[in-house]
């Protein structure tokens, strides 16, 4: 067959949650759907971490969770509780493996691994054109994202989260497992916005990864140079070898991704602007916005209404902006933050969930100047 209700382009973190949550739902067993991913989604090529309250529906599959968390700028470090969040972290290997045997397993699911090359839309329904065939699908969710669009739109500035990752294990006891660090902005700064992220998972295992928030990529030899430097400084005469590697890049920006959404296409994701603008992260919405999504399509309610530009989209223009014009601001910025306000409401106010007074709290804690001027330029 190739005429199905539902296509889904794409089996990542979005596309392996809608199509599990439209395949564990009675409501949609009559709907024919269709997953395509040019992928077989058997490598562990990342790792996510997000907090949340209490227990949640990924806790079966976690590979570690923390209840305290590291800070460090330049002045000033932090450990602290953030309790009744946990930071939880999950391999991407094992979220495919438990998703993909599940989403494979519904009668009324299709799985391809092809790569889809085109998708045209007529009244009707949507043509996906892939490497080896075509397939036909009444409505279309793709997580297939078009770079090239975000990059030509100039009235929104775009930087990357870009990082390289090493799975380390050492010969001496030199992490804290019970403690993440969130971000260590004690590394060198060189002008841009740079930490560290340290999940450690024993004593001596590690994930440390080296972040930015820039423009520009480096060279790989640049992120390995800076990864060896802190490693040396931290672990001291510990001796470690690298079990695994892990990189990647997210696209920050408050490009209005929606934009793309047509009758029949709608994009999930990080190409539906899942992805939070001033941090990368992403996954943790993902989940909520499938969620939404899916009760939509239960309610037969426009998709289009999904999309509600909020305060903290405003919030997020305002920080890219300064990062953008003044990338060497990023670690005062976060630095003054954590000096002034608890982590669990720096958390939460990034989980967009606070209210206007908890926002101000926010915002005052921030220096003024860049906000101010930043604000004047997007009114003016
Ligand atoms: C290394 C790494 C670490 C990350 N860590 C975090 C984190 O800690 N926390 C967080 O919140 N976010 C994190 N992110 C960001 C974000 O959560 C992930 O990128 C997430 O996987 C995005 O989900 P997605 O479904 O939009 O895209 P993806 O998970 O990348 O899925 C897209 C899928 O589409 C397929 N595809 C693409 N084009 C086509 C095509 N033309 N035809 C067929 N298939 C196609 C791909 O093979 C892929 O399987 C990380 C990203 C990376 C790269």
């Amino acid at each position: 067959m190739s005429n199905y209700d539902y296509v889904i382009v794409g089996a990542g973190a979005a596309g392996l949650l809608l199509a599990h949550t439209l395949g564990n739902d009675s409501f949609f067993s009559e709907k024919s759907i269709l997953v395509i991913d040019k992928s077989d989604k058997t490598e562990n090529d990342r790792t996510w971490c997000f907090w949340e309250k209490g227990s949640g529906d990924f806790d079966a599959l976690l590979h570690k969770a923390w209840k305290d968390i590291y800070f460090s700028g330049r002045d000033f470090e932090l450990s602290s509780s953030i309790s009744p969040y946990t930071y939880k972290m999950l391999r991407g290997t094992d979220f495919y493996q438990h998703f993909v045997r599940k989403v494979k397993a519904y009668s009324n699911i299709t799985w391809v691994q092809d790569e889809v090359v085109q998708l045209n839309e007529s009244k009707q329904a949507v043509k996906v054109t892939t490497q080896r065939t075509i397939f036909f699908g009444k409505q279309v969710f793709s997580s297939w994202l078009d770079m090239e669009a975000v990059r030509k739109h100039k009235h929104y500035p775009l930087l990357q989260q870009h990082f390289m990752g090493w799975f380390l294990k050492t010969d001496k006891p030199v992490f804290n497992p019970s403690e993440a660090t969130f971000m260590d902005f004690s590394v060198p700064q060189k002008g841009n916005t740079r930490f560290m992220y340290v999940l450690p998972f024993s004593e001596n295992e590690a994930l440390v990864e080296y972040t930015l928030f820039s423009e520009e990529l480096l060279e790989q030899s640049a992120y390995e140079y800076e990864i060896k430097a802190y490693i040396k400084q931290k672990l001291k005469d510990s001796d470690y070898e690298i079990l695994e590697r892990e990189h990647g890049s997210i696209p920050m920006t408050c490009y209005p991704f929606h934009n793309s959404n047509s009758n029949r296409i709608f994009h999930i994701g990080i190409a539906g602007g899942w992805a939070k603008p001033s941090t990368g992260f992403t996954f943790y919405n993902t989940h909520k916005q499938i969620g939404r999504l899916v009760h939509h399509l239960k309610k037969n309610k426009p998709l289009y209404r999904l999309y509600k530009k909020h305060k903290f989209w405003f919030y997020d223009l305002l920080l890219l902006d300064i990062l953008y014009k003044q990338n060497y601001l990023g670690s005062s910025i976060f630095e003054s933050l954590f000096k002034k306000r608890k982590p669990q409401l720096i958390l939460k106010f990034l989980e967009e969930e606070t209210s206007v007074w908890e926002d101000l709290k926010i915002i005052s804690a921030c220096p003024k100047w860049p906000f101010i001027a930043a604000l004047w330029n997007r009114i003016f």
